[in-house]
């Protein structure tokens, strides 16, 4: 028996031809799927790694970029040059800033000890030129440096000053954010330093206490007890344990609340009498809302606050600090109640009270809180522009009118009085928060308008300001008539 017939086998030549082809084959669709692997990560790094891996303060090839590119200016959206540099008749190129304090903790600084801020952020787009190609090609030849782009911020010099002017010598915070883009309008922190001092007063500001202070950047990175701001997210947690009774809810107020052997008393003392939640809201009565607290389920009250950014990073491109909500399953009445009325162990930085406020204002969305618009190059011709983005939903459009209306009574009726005369309609929310020494209250308010069409939303944070209605609420109320009466 034959095993093999002969005829029937494959010609040997032609056998490994035919494999050398397969070879060949997979060897092309192995280089060619590589190739496309290449061209598809170079893109994808071009386009998403790049300025962050360029502009990283680590990277050593920046200061070759600084070679061949004068560092790009800084400019408002109102077209106020915030950073520039200057050439002196040395050759030396120095970082100017015009306005001095003013914009210290959003545009930062460059210099020898480093970079903050948007000088920071947008190092690599500042360190980019985009003239036209002749102008490139002259500048070359004569070994001349390329302008660097510049970057249009979306912070309104005339915000900015007006909301520095109002906060006076206080210590704290303004931010305004446009509520459906998260551009942020304007951004405050006091107390603050001369950004072209930086270098000069280097140690003094990083070695002495009081000279610190003036570093942080309060409006993202400050925690404070949130006091009656907090109220916002007790009332919607009140709404979402009881759909269909929340509205019947009534209170008594003597001006103190008793429960469980410690008692919690309404500011001043004042007695409220009876109350529906939409005057408890208004009017800010403790014991409501502490009476609301306890009844509440702690698991399901820090859920609400986790999806509303407590306990994790903000999302936002410069330095911000981790609110804190530490509610759980076992805590006491008496912590319930002090967590309803935005005190205990809860923290909150003023620019997450913005964006929860922008959120309510857009019909329940959390936008990315941004300071950059657009890139430009030298001759003003638009580059790179960054758009808004959206961090999801945090309620339904329900629920975020149902805020509204609240707010709204607030300044109608309610702590809100300094926008009672306003030629727009308002919504708001005063807080005025314990600091648990013998110093006065922190004093806060944030707030939107107008309420039927919102352009802006605001939060204001006074340390040691005694009175949210009294203090910052009309701080807030003087970059609102400043931005929606230009
Ligand atoms: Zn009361």
């Amino acid at each position: 028996m034959k095993i093999f017939d002969r005829n029937r086998r494959e010609d040997p030549e032609k056998r490994d031809r035919r494999r050398a082809g397969r070879n060949i084959a997979v060897v092309t669709v192995f280089f060619t799927a590589l190739f496309f692997g290449l061209i598809g990560y170079y893109a994808y790094f071009i386009q998403f790694r790049a300025p962050g891996i360029i502009g990283s303060p680590y990277n050593p090839r920046l200061d070759k970029f600084a070679d061949r590119v004068v560092r790009g200016s800084i400019v408002s959206a109102d077209g106020k040059t915030l950073a520039e540099t200057k050439t002196g008749d040395d050759g030396k190129e120095a970082r100017h800033y015009p306005y001095d304090y003013l914009y210290v903790h959003s545009v930062g600084y460059s210099g020898k000890n480093g970079r903050s801020g948007l000088e920071s952020l947008a190092n690599f787009y500042l360190l980019s030129s985009h003239v036209n190609l002749i102008e490139k090609t002259v500048n070359e030849f004569q070994n001349k440096k390329n302008p660097g782009d510049s970057l249009v911020t979306t912070l309104r010099s005339d915000l900015q000053e007006t909301a520095s002017g109002a906060m006076g010598s206080n210590r704290g915070a303004v931010i305004a954010m446009e509520p459906d883009t998260g551009k942020v309008l304007c951004m405050v922190s006091q107390p603050n330093f001369n950004a072209n001092e930086l270098d000069a007063r280097w140690q003094e500001l990083t070695q002495d206490s009081d000279s610190k202070a003036a570093l942080l950047n309060r409006a993202s990175q400050g925690l404070y007890p949130p006091g009656s701001t907090f109220k916002i997210l007790t009332l919607l947690e009140y709404i979402r344990e009881n759909p269909d009774s929340w509205m019947n809810f009534t209170y008594n107020c003597t001006g103190t609340f008793k429960s469980d052997g410690y008692s919690i008393r309404c500011y001043h003392g004042e007695k409220h009498g009876e109350q529906t939640i939409l005057q408890a809201f208004a009017n800010s009565c403790n014991g409501a809302f502490a009476q609301i607290g306890e009844s509440l389920d702690p698991v399901r009250f820090r859920e609400l606050a986790e999806s509303c950014f407590f306990n994790s990073a903000l999302p936002y491109d410069l330095v911000s600090s981790k609110s804190l909500f530490s509610l759980n399953g076992d805590a006491s009445n008496w912590e319930k109640a002090q967590t309803a009325i935005g005190q205990g162990k809860t923290m909150m930085t003023p620019l997450l009270d913005c964006m929860i406020t922008a959120a309510i204002a857009n019909g329940g969305t959390v936008m990315k809180p941004t300071l950059m618009d657009h890139m430009e190059n030298a001759a003003g011709q638009a580059g790179k522009t960054f758009l808004p983005e959206s961090e999801g939903s945090i309620m339904s459009a329900e629920e975020a009118s149902a805020l509204t209306e609240f707010m709204t009574e607030v300044v109608k009726s309610g702590t809100g009085s300094a926008f009672r005369d306003a030629s727009y309609s308002a919504a708001g929310k005063t807080g005025t928060a314990e600091t648990g020494s013998d110093s006065a209250s922190h004093a806060w308010y944030v707030g939107f308008a107008p309420v039927e069409d919102p352009k802006i939303a605001v939060c204001v944070l006074v340390e040691n300001g005694e009175s949210g209605g009294r203090t910052a609420a009309p701080i807030a109320r003087a970059v609102i008539d400043k931005y929606l009466q230009r």
